[in-house]
């Protein structure tokens, strides 16, 4: 039995060069942030006026860290697909991705209809975060 792709061998080439080259780009990016996280790590105590503004730069560099790491994940994973024939293929129901879609978004290994339910999953698992800071603002109050 053949493997069955969606796409011409043309338009797959194209999905991995394109996904290489952003691959490559991201690894890059990984890198850098991760020397610049690195730096701050080892820059020891400042003063404390800085502290809080040094902090959140540090914040935002962690967060733009693991987001380089989760995208470039993502790639890779898709690069594989195309590896495995099944590139454009939803994971969760097996439908076709669409080529719309694949176009904006090379990496995605969901349909609009998953990726939906994955996203709203997502949101209700993150739901108990503003309790902490409730709990705060009542001492406040007292
Ligand atoms: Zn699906």
């Amino acid at each position: 039995m053949e493997s069955y792709s969606p796409f011409d061998k043309h338009l797959l080439a194209q999905f991995k060069t394109g996904l290489r080259n952003q691959q490559r780009e991201l690894q890059r990016v990984v890198e850098e942030v991760g020397k610049q996280v690195r730096g701050f790590a080892e820059s020891g105590p400042l003063d404390v006026v800085d502290t809080s503004c040094d902090h959140f730069a540090k914040e935002s560099l962690v967060a733009r860290s693991s987001q380089s790491r989760n995208q470039l994940r993502l790639v890779e994973l898709a690069l594989e697909r195309i590896q495995n024939s099944n590139f454009g293929t939803c994971v969760a129901c097996g439908d076709s991705i669409g080529l719309k879609r694949l176009q904006a978004i090379p990496w995605t290994s969901h349909c609009i209809q998953c990726q939906e339910r994955v996203e709203h999953s997502e949101l209700e698992g993150s739901a108990s975060l503003p309790q902490p800071i409730a709990g705060l603002m009542m001492s406040f109050r007292g």
